[in-house]
């Protein structure tokens, strides 16, 4: 039986994978398979390995740690390692202000435990979402995402209290300032949730699985001025988006946007399992002892691996070099674009780059072209993502330590995809 066949046999079909090829090995810009076929990655396994596969400092880490001890439970005999991420979280975040962090395994729960604790803190329940927000696959996570297929559909009933507000998007919203956007936003939750039944305002930065949407300039700072006057938590999902991805530590800073929590996750362990929420000390204080935690949360292993992840960001600059694939990428794209009219919109920030995909001549999506351009892209070697609501979006994430020759061969079988996809 082929590995393949063994899958199928073996695996709950609810669970898909992008690649039917089966991963040997990886590295700082590249997969190959067990038959020895090689793709350009611009993946990162969903903005994951910003410091690439098997980065150096992380193997070494993750190797020490495992002969020294490989879990006692914080909430049992505690370590320095978790005390030590919480501290690099507190002084990475975006705010100058006392804070705190706790640690978890998935962002998922990261989400989970942001509003568990804005709840707490506030007395308050409702909790206000956006348009093509994605938090995760948990009960509340679901709940607080937006698309239905594949994340939602028979899986209710979900959660309540959450309330689900329009997005700034640029491209599909008329060309909305970023003000005018946030007024219509904050309209609806004063008129129909009520100001003073805000618990939490949850969004991330620029939006992941929902499309790559960067709000309009104005559009967060504004949001964020509104959760103060109404006692509400500004909570920034950075799952997606933190650890150097967008071309600093974290994308709220781009707007001078300072969260009240940050949660964490995706990038900040190398790729093992890690995730955190960050947070002003009155407001992650607000909780009572014992209210927080989980088994592994913080497990040591992964908790080695985000300080040799966040030591290499350091080490060779990664902001930087986010910076630095934007400036090769953005103009490759734009020419591209200019090239190809199914082509609307480019668009991301740092190295979370994405183009939208439409019937020439109009804003109508067109999933099946995005998916065979993608296809086209695998069949050429090169791996990327789609995403999106109309799932008409191709995301560009290559780990920020992608070679200059990787990116250009990457950016080359990109353009031949859209050549040979009529
Ligand atoms: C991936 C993601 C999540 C969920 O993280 P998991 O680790 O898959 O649970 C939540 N929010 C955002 C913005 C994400 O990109």
């Amino acid at each position: 039986m082929s590995l393949h066949e063994r899958r199928l046999a073996a695996v709950a079909p609810g669970v898909t994978s992008v690649l039917s090829s089966y991963v040997a090995h990886a590295s700082g810009g590249t997969l190959t398979d067990v038959d020895g076929r090689e793709w350009i990655d611009f993946g990162s396994g969903i903005a994951v390995t910003n410091v690439g596969n098997s980065a150096p400092r992380v193997v070494e880490a993750v190797r020490a740690q495992v002969e020294k001890f490989t879990h006692t439970c914080f909430m049992v005999a505690p370590y320095s390692l978790y005390v030590e991420v919480c501290e690099q979280l507190n002084a990475l975040t975006p705010g100058s202000f006392g804070k705190r962090s706790m640690l978890v395994n998935s962002g998922a729960e990261a989400v989970e435990n942001a509003v568990k604790i804005a709840r707490h803190a506030t007395g308050r329940q409702a909790v206000v979402v956006f348009d093509h927000a994605y938090h995760g696959r948990t009960n509340l996570t679901m709940a607080l995402t937006a698309k239905n297929m594949p994340y939602k559909q028979g899986f209710g009933p979900f959660a309540g209290e959450i309330y689900r507000v329009p997005m700034s998007y640029p491209l599909r919203d008329g060309g909305l300032s970023g003000p005018a956007a946030a007024a219509v936003a904050i309209d609806l939750i004063s008129k129909q949730v009520g100001a003073g039944n805000v618990a939490a305002l949850l969004i991330e930065p620029i939006q992941g699985e929902g499309g790559f949407v960067v709000p309009a300039p104005g559009f967060l700072p504004a949001l964020r001025a509104w959760a103060t006057s109404a006692g509400a938590v500004f909570i920034a999902d950075e799952i997606q988006t933190g650890f150097c991805r967008t071309g600093d530590w974290f994308a709220s800073t781009f707007e001078g946007v300072e969260p009240d929590l940050v949660t964490t996750a995706k990038g900040i362990a190398g790729g093992l399992p890690l995730a955190g929420v960050t947070g002003r000390a009155e407001v992650m204080d607000a909780v009572h002892a014992g209210g927080l935690g989980g088994t592994y949360g913080g497990n040591p292993i992964a908790c080695a691996a985000a300080l040799a992840s966040i030591e290499t960001m350091r080490e060779l600059s990664l902001t930087e070099a986010a910076t630095s694939i934007e400036a090769v990428m953005l103009p490759r794209l734009r020419a591209l674009a200019g090239r190809d009219s199914r082509i609307a919109e480019v668009r991301g920030r740092g190295a979370m780059l994405a183009v939208e995909i439409v019937a020439p001549g109009t804003l109508v999506p067109d999933p099946a072209a995005t998916a065979a351009l993608a296809a086209a892209c695998h069949a050429g070697g090169l791996l990327t993502l789609t995403c999106g609501t109309y799932g008409n979006v191709l995301r560009f994430l290559p780990p920020l330590v992608i070679s200059d020759t990787e990116l250009d061969r990457g950016l080359e079988i990109l353009d031949s995809a859209f050549a040979a996809v009529g």
